[in-house]
């Protein structure tokens, strides 16, 4: 499994460098504690991507209304 070290920074060198590890026990191959699955991690960030664009879409499509709004009224 492909992982991160589950283990406090202060107790394995593993976890406190967040080294991705690809045991086949997942397991750490320093402290022995089982990994934390590096998969999850991924598909959060790709989430966190999609939002964080969609959240520019919505400004740039609000930013042409009020532009114009703006020139409808003011012109
Ligand atoms: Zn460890």
């Amino acid at each position: 499994m492909l992982g991160y070290c589950s283990n406090s920074p202060l107790r394995c060198e593993n976890a406190r460098s967040i080294k991705l590890l690809n045991q086949i026990d997942s397991c750490c191959p320093n402290c022995g504690l089982f990994l934390l699955p590096a998969q999850n991690l991924s598909n959060q960030l790709r989430a966190d991507e999609q939002f964080l664009r969609f959240v520019f879409l919505a400004i740039a499509v609000m930013l042409l209304a009020v532009t114009y709004i703006y020139y409808l009224n003011f012109v």
